[in-house]
Parts: structure tokens; C-alpha cells; sequence
């Protein structure tokens, strides 16, 4: 196949290449586009053929359920039962990298293969111009996981999606880089009583903490209510990860063909391949890109350090670190 590619103006989308892109989505192609988190692999979440091609081009297991992407409140009303809760988050945060795990609502014709089989459903709005003309466009809720091969780092740029897409979906469209560059918090909202964090994300638990004057609470490793996506290995480059805490000792010692990403300068001689963050926020904008721009360069091991605050982009940060570094 070939894949059509298009640069966009992010602020002020070209209207044809938005027709372009809603008309493939219409009629069952997949599309790839920028959010604020990571880029999206699109595809019609109310079509069955479409979104089982989403599965196809990535690779990706079939139980692990698909985010819903949509352009207004209404849209969201069609598709869940609606409850206080999501409404108040949906009210405050939307559009947001904020992610809400609602019960299907029985007249949506949400196909069983979207949701991975379950009876409840993850929605979205995302915060983007080129992502918002898009599903507004394409008058149906876009199906959208990140658009890499399963399990390798989410793509943050043009090049990355090209690298893992090319040839396998219809179009990528070029919106520059995201700006998150992790994915969006994904909470269970079911339960009004009991909030569940299924994984940390773009957007900070304080602050969600904050607006619902609750703790939110972690489904045990046990739990079907755990997220599904949650249980493989994820993000990982091809070059093995490995995690240092400031001020211990480094876990590498052949340095010299070692990349490091992180905040704090190791400060080691040869250390040559090294991405210094200015702060958490800029580290998780460049977590993958870091990932991906090693593989290129001729090192054996990534090691990245371990974010010890307990607010902001770090959770979601730890738990990507974790994953990618993961057997
Ligand atoms: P991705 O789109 O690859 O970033 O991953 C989507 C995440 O949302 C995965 O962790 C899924 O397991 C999770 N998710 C999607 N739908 C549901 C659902 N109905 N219940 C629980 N988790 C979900
Ligand atoms: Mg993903």
C-alpha cells in the first residue's frame, strides 16, 4: 500500500487535507494523526473491518480495548452512560489527555472487537487542533491507540510514525511534534464510590484529585478492572533500558557505549551519548524520541533516571520507565 503523507499547519488545519483524511476514515481506512500526547493510529471506531486493520497494522493483542476519540460532549453522551463524576471531569479538564472508562451505553453500536470485549468503554477528547477538525470531520468517533508496532515507544514525531507505518496504512498526516509525549491518564469512572487510576498519564493525579476532592485508588494486580493495556511489555526500544537513581551507583559500566536520558548529569567521563532534561515536563516530551534516536546510534544499553517526585508528569513517567525496561 501506499501511504499518502501531508504536512500540516497545526493551528489553522488546511481544510483539504482534513477532507482528505475524514474521507479515508469514512470509508473504512486508517489515518494517522498529532494529539497533545503522542500521535494516533485513526481508524472509524464504529466500523468492525476498520478498526480490526488498527490491530493488524500494529501488531497489537486483541483484548487490549481501543480509546475513543471524539470532538464534543454530545458525542460522548451517545456512546456511555453518563454519571456525575465524568460529567464534573469532562466539565473542568476536556479537551485533556485525560482518559475516562465509562459502561457502554446498549443503543451505541460500539463493536465488541473496539472494546477489546468488555461492557465498558474508553473516551477522549483530545487537545489539538488537527486532532479535533479531524473527528468532527469524520462524523464518528475515531478509534486511536498510538500509531507504533506494538510495544516499541510511542511516536512523538513524523519520522517515528513513518519509520513503524509506512506502507501499512492509508495516510500519516505531519502535525510536528506532540507536545505531552506521553499518553493521556486513563481513569475508571464507573463507579462513582470508587475511582480507579488504570494508568498514569499526561495529565497529573493531583490535579484530578484536586477537582473531585477524592483520592484516586489503584485496582489491584488482580483486578479485572486492571487496564488491559497495562499488563505487557510496552514502549521498549530495541536496545535494552535500564534505570539509575541520582546518586547511586551507575548500572552500566561499559559507559562509553551507553545513551543516557534523564534530569540530573551523571557527570561520568566517556559518557558521550546523553539527552539532559531541564525539568520533568521536558523529559517526558522526550522520553520516546530519546528511545527511538538511541536505536540509531551504535550504543548497547539506554539507562534513564528515575523521577522521584510525586506530582506532575513523573508518575506516568515512572510507569513508562518501568514498562520499557521491563524482560
Ligand atoms: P493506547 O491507546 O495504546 O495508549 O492504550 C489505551 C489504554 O486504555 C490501554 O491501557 C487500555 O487497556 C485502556 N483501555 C481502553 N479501553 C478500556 C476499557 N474499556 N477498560 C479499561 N481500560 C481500557
Ligand atoms: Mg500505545
Amino acid at each position: 500500500m501506499t501511504t499518502i503523507t501531508a504536512k500540516i499547519n497545526k493551528w489553522n488545519p488546511e481544510p483539504e487535507i482534513i477532507s482528505m483524511a475524514s474521507e479515508i476514515l469514512r470509508s473504512g481506512g486508517l489515518v494517522a494523526f498529532p494529539t497533545e500526547t503522542v500521535y494516533g493510529l485513526g481508524a472509524d471506531a464504529l466500523n468492525v473491518e476498520a478498526v480490526k486493520k488498527i490491530y493488524e497494522a500494529k501488531g497489537r493483542p486483541s483484548d487490549n480495548p481501543l480509546i475513543l476519540h471524539l470532538s464534543s460532549y454530545e458525542q460522548a453522551e451517545g456512546l456511555v452512560i453518563m454519571n456525575d463524576v465524568a460529567k464534573k471531569l469532562i466539565k473542568n479538564f476536556w479537551p485533556a489527555p485525560l482518559t475516562l472508562v465509562l459502561n457502554v451505553n446498549p443503543s451505541a453500536k460500539i463493536p465488541l472487537r473496539t472494546r477489546g470485549g468488555l461492557d465498558t468503554v474508553a473516551i477522549r477528547m483530545p487537545d489539538n487542533p488537527v486532532a479535533l477538525s479531524l473527528i468532527d470531520a469524520a462524523k464518528t468517533p475515531i478509534a486511536a491507540p498510538s500509531a507504533n508496532l506494538s510495544g516499541r515507544p510511542s511516536p512523538t514525531d513524523f519520522q517515528s510514525v513513518f519509520n513503524d507505518m509506512n506502507g501499512k496504512i492509508e495516510m500519516i498526516i505531519d502535525g510536528g511534534e506532540t507536545e505531552a509525549g506521553i499518553e493521556s491518564t486513563v481513569i475508571d469512572v464507573t463507579n462513582p464510590e470508587k475511582i480507579l487510576m488504570l494508568r498514569p498519564g499526561g495529565m497529573p493525579r493531583e490535579i484530578i484529585e484536586g477537582v473531585l476532592e477524592k483520592e484516586l485508588e489503584i485496582p489491584d494486580a488482580l483486578s479485572k478492572k486492571r487496564s488491559p493495556g497495562t499488563r505487557y511489555r510496552h514502549y521498549a526500544p530495541n536496545i535494552p533500558v535500564k534505570i539509575w537513581q541520582y546518586e547511586k551507583n551507575f548500572p552500566v559500566d561499559d559507559v562509553k557505549n551507553c545513551g543516557y536520558l534523564g534530569i540530573n548529569d551523571p557527570e561520568i567521563k566517556n559518557l558521550n551519548h546523553k539527552i539532559i532534561f531541564d525539568d520533568v515536563k521536558n523529559y517526558a516530551h522526550g522520553l520516546f524520541s530519546g528511545f527511538r534516536k538511541f536505536e540509531t546510534e551504535k550504543i548497547s544499553y539506554i539507562v534513564v533516571e528515575w523521577p522521584e517526585d510525586d506530582f506532575g508528569l513523573s508518575e506516568g513517567l515512572r510507569d513508562r520507565i518501568l514498562r520499557a525496561s521491563s524482560k
